[in-house]
């Protein structure tokens, strides 16, 4: 418990003024600190996407927004290649710092919900941005980004099936960005988990995310059909920059499939 309070508490310096880049990983040291950096992210990854597997078998009869003929049908990416694909993705390291002044935890609380909504914005700014881009430009589209679009109907562990280059200007570009103002790990997990719920395919009434966000689980799926492919740019968590710039299409499904 102290160890996970350690990597949440941001440095403060003697002087009293509050470095947020830093991270307190003294209890873990530089090979515990490269470890968490590779394996956390695949972790949460895979586990997160096993309870969309399980809930997929159980009930997820009842809030497909696909078929499952469909997924068959519409995909021309087989799974195995898209494990393969997502498997090659790369984590994030983690600095560390002495730090020798704590503040107590109402002011880490603070500081984190500060970070954590900055970090949210820098992501989603940058990734809107970059994904446009890959769009408008037809030799970017071509070549990188319509891997990601070879999933027509999307599901949970295809979320960060992209091209490397991809994965490198969009996903690890956006996260180093929001390294300079955020908690990086236990963020970059929440993005992670973000991720995978916009592809998982299911419409699931109780799942937080779509009461919390308006970019969520409808939302991307709609970036993925044909006819959206040029609007709903904004991800993971936000939806203004598509807003502000034209490029919002709401989600019209209005309820979900059965499935076949
Ligand atoms: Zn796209
Ligand atoms: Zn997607």
């Amino acid at each position: 418990m102290q160890c996970v309070l350690y990597i949440l508490s941001c440095r403060v310096e003697a002087e009293g003024t509050i470095n947020i880049n830093k991270i307190n990983m003294e209890y873990f040291g530089i090979v515990a600190d490269e470890i968490l950096g590779i394996f956390v992210p695949i972790l949460v990854y895979w586990v997160y996407y096993g309870m969309y597997l399980l809930l997929d078998l159980k009930i997820g009869e009842n809030y497909r927004l696909h078929t499952k003929r469909d997924e068959m049908e519409k995909n021309t990416v087989d799974k195995a290649t898209v494990i393969k694909g997502v498997n090659r993705k790369g984590s994030d390291d983690v600095d560390g710092d002495d730090n020798n002044n704590e503040r107590s935890m109402v002011m880490t609380i603070i500081i984190l919900g500060w970070q954590w909504g900055i970090a949210m914005l820098v992501v989603d700014t940058w990734q809107y941005l970059m994904h446009r881009y890959m769009h408008q430009n037809k030799y970017l589209y071509k070549y990188i980004h319509s891997q990601h679009h070879r999933l027509v109907v999307p599901y949970a562990f295809g979320a960060l099936y992209n091209h490397p280059l991809e994965g490198l200007l969009v996903d690890t570009m956006s996260e180093a960005l929001s390294f300079f103002v955020s908690v990086v790990l236990i963020f970059f997990s929440f993005a992670t988990i973000k991720a995978i719920d916009d592809h998982c395919g299911l419409c699931l009434p109780w799942n937080p995310f779509h009461i919390i966000f308006k970019n969520n689980t409808l939302y991307h799926d709609v970036h993925h059909q044909l006819y959206g492919n040029n609007f709903n740019f904004s991800q993971p968590f936000l939806v203004m920059w598509d807003k502000l710039f034209g490029t919002y299409l709401p989600p019209t499904t209005p309820h979900c499939v059965p499935s076949n």
